[in-house]
């Protein structure tokens, strides 16, 4: 099975893809964890997606492009996955989809998690994250259990860089622009499936997953 996550930056798709990759045993692939992954590692290419993520733009498709079927490629991938932020524009959904169409492969469904703009700043403004394991938790909706810790690792939890209110605004405004039309794209191709990501984290994985059963 492999499954796409669409949506606004703080819709949910980290919650949700977290969800279906444990009840599907899949991985759960973010390019958001890839990029802060070799940031905190200080490599190469960390050091060149920090510059655009810190002013909330998008890191290049090429460079993109390159890190995420590198990483589909590998031997963890071969029953299938969750991409949870990828694609983020057409050009990046046409390479995925070239690489896949010479495997005789493709996508099984694009999970639209709807929230409107009002609600992401809130979202944002609370979320905290997990610096070595990648969880994502929010202060008042989905707290851990034990406040400032990550209920899966231990470790301290965090505020991203880009949550800051300005940076939101200027992720939304590039979601909006560069994202959103990818929605029209994959109904065209008649695998978009949209869920109301308004409602409690619980409620939205049964709705994702009715789609997948
Ligand atoms: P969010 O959880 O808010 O949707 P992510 O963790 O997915 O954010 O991404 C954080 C940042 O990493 C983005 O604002 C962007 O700068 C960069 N990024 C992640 N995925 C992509 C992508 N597919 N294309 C370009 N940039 C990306
Ligand atoms: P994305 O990956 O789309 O950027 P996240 O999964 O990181 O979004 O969620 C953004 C913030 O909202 C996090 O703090 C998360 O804990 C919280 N959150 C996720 N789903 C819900 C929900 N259904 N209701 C309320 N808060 C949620
Ligand atoms: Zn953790």
């Amino acid at each position: 099975m492999k499954i796409i996550m669409l949506g606004a930056p703080g819709a949910g798709k980290g919650t949700q893809a977290d969800k279906i990759a444990q009840k599907y045993s899949i991985p759960h692939i973010s390019t958001g964890d890839i990029f802060r992954k070799n940031i905190k590692e200080g490599t190469a290419l960390g050091k060149e997606a920090k510059q655009y993520m810190d002013e909330g733009k998008l890191v290049p498709d090429e460079l993109t492009v390159r890190i995420l079927l590198d990483r589909v490629a590998s031997d963890d991938c071969s029953r299938g996955y969750i991409l949870d932020g990828f694609p983020r524009t057409i050009p990046q959904a046409e390479a995925l989809e070239k690489k896949l169409g010479e495997l005789d492969d493709d996508i099984d469904f694009a999970i639209n998690v709807d929230v409107p703009d009002e609600n992401i700043v809130n979202r944002m403004s609370g979320r905290r994250a997990c610096p070595k394991c990648g969880a994502t938790y929010h202060i008042k909706h989905i707290p851990p259990k034990k406040e400032g810790i990550c209920d899966e690792c231990g470790a301290e939890l965090i505020i991203r860089d880009d949550d800051k209110p300005e940076t939101v605004k200027n992720r939304l405004k590039v979601y909006h622009e560069q994202t959103q039309p990818l929605i029209e794209y994959y109904d065209k191709k008649k695998i978009l499936r949209t869920v109301d990501g308004t409602k409690d984290a619980e409620d939205v994985f049964r709705a994702i997953a009715d789609i997948l059963e």
